[in-house]
């Protein structure tokens, strides 16, 4: 991308932002961010995306649909449950389907449209944001508010807000990481552990303890620096981002040459750029960066610069946009279409593979059924003038309830009779029976007759399986 930041370094004499990162200082020790509260129409829609998605987050592993929690992640005993949908190891195959449509997703999205999921979905980005800043707004303060105490002695004020603050962010991490066993263990099992105490579930206590700890850690001290240095998706943006991919950008033709204004002094007087140099869009970034440098590795793409500029370019009377969602190649033509070939062929395909996903979960059937005949069986004569062959039926149900079956012979008239009890699909298992197929010589006219069995559960067929029946070779003649 085109350097845009070119005029940092001589005008204000600081090192070249490109052999710089704005969290370390210049003996290598983290420079703590100190982001202004952002204000804006972005910032109130990204609020609401927040609620929404944090709403989710907390009700949906204690919402009940069917009786089986709404969402569930049980790994250990391998049973998901997505919006409500039981899915068991049975349906591995669309577990990596959906993986791999999710990945290829990301990537052509990211090609298209940047960093906009870390700014407006990533749970990294919402609880930091939304969460825990939000708690240090309240009991610190705003920007200015909080480097003043960070530089004040330990006197009774810092001691008390810090201490609160820590105590607070430990409660959140805690309450957060509660929820995230939710899904694992179901919101039901959850409040038992609760009700039965720390000490007759101690290895869980311990984990769960150990977990908000870690989590305590990331949002209290870590921040930023995960976005920046953990994230592998922001790693991947230099080779995901081309001159066409949508992002968070200065539009440096319009902002250069940038000057301060003096007070009382009209912005059409002058002959300079848009960009009064004012510094608001840094003062609200949380990775501390000067988007008119460029698109830039920590830009998670959460627009707060956007916010800051319009506002400023309010002030002055300038159009909104100076700092906006746009293409370096937007910027650089002035063109306005956000949407090119390579963008439309992109989102198409995604269209295409999420309906392909989206279709292999809605045919989905609850019951799987494999039926075979027992190996090395072939017919009997069943009374006079009957034949018999026996059939071995598995049963896989995915449903989350257990299922009574029923077996029809659907081709010929005759008759199924099992071996043993009658046959119920038992939830989230393999269930096996045999079974015994009656057919009149009557109806035969071949040793080897294609026949279909109907599978019904409360007279409902659910699946039709097609077989062979065997029957003395004199038939062929
Ligand atoms: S907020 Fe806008 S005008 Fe102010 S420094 Fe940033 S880009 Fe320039
Ligand atoms: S540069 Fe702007 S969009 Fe990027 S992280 Fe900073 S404030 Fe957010």
């Amino acid at each position: 991308m085109e350097d845009q930041g070119s005029t940092s370094e001589s005008r204000h004499g600081k090192p070249y932002f490109k052999d710089m990162l704005q969290t370390i200082d210049e003996s290598g020790g983290r420079r703590w961010i100190f982001p202004k509260r952002p204000k804006g129409r972005l910032y109130t829609f990204r609020w609401l995306v927040a609620i929404l998605l944090l709403g989710f987050l907390f009700i949906a592993p204690f919402v009940s649909y069917n009786g089986e929690p709404f969402m569930l992640m049980n790994v250990l005993e391998r049973k998901f449950i997505i919006f409500g949908q039981v899915f068991w190891p049975q349906d591995f195959h669309l577990l990596v389907l959906s993986i791999i449509a999710l990945i290829i997703f990301i990537i052509l999205f990211t090609v298209n449209f940047g960093r906009v999921f870390c700014g407006w979905a990533c749970p990294q980005t919402i609880f930091m944001e939304f969460v825990f800043r939000q708690i240090e707004y309240l009991i610190e303060g705003d920007s200015n508010k909080q480097k003043k105490l960070d530089k004040q002695p330990w006197d009774l004020e810092k001691t008390f807000k810090k201490s609160l603050k820590h105590v607070v962010f430990f409660g959140m991490a805690f309450l957060i990481t509660n929820v995230f066993l939710a899904y694992l263990i179901g919101g039901n099992r959850l409040g038992e552990v609760i009700s039965s105490g720390p000490l007759a579930n101690s290895g869980l206590f311990l984990a769960v303890f150990v977990f908000a700890l870690a989590f305590y850690g990331a949002y209290a001290f870590f921040r930023e620096q995960v976005c920046i240095i953990v994230c592998p998706y922001g790693r991947l943006q230099g080779v995901l981002l081309d001159e066409k991919s949508v992002v968070v950008a200065y539009d440096y033709k319009r902002g250069e040459p940038r000057a301060t204004l003096k007070p009382n002094q009209n912005k059409l007087e002058t002959d300079k750029g848009d960009c009064i140099d004012c510094h608001n869009c840094v003062a609200v970034c949380p990775t501390g960066i000067d988007i008119r440098n460029g698109t830039q590795l920590e830009c998670i793409n959460c627009t707060a610069c956007i916010d800051a500029c319009n506002q400023v370019m309010d002030r002055i009377k300038q159009p909104r946009g100076l700092v906006r969602y746009d293409s370096e190649k937007g910027i650089s033509t002035g063109s306005k279409k956000f949407l090119n070939a390579r963008s439309t062929a992109y989102s198409a395909f995604l269209f295409v593979l999420l309906s392909i996903i989206s279709t292999l979960f809605i045919i989905r059937g609850d019951v799987e059924a494999t039926v075979l005949r027992i190996p090395g069986s072939i017919y009997q004569e069943y009374g006079p003038g009957n034949y018999s062959n026996i059939y071995k039926i598995q049963l896989v149900n995915k449903a989350n309830a257990d299922m009574p079956i029923s077996l029809s012979l659907i081709s010929h008239e005759g008759e199924i009779k099992f071996i043993g009890n009658e046959l119920t699909a038992q939830k989230g298992k393999v269930t096996e029976a045999n079974f015994m197929v009656v057919i009149s010589q009557e109806l035969l006219t071949a040793s080897n007759t294609p026949i279909q069995i109907g599978i019904f559960s409360d007279n409902k067929q659910i699946d039709v399986y097609k077989t062979n029946f065997l029957a003395p070779e004199s038939l062929d003649k």
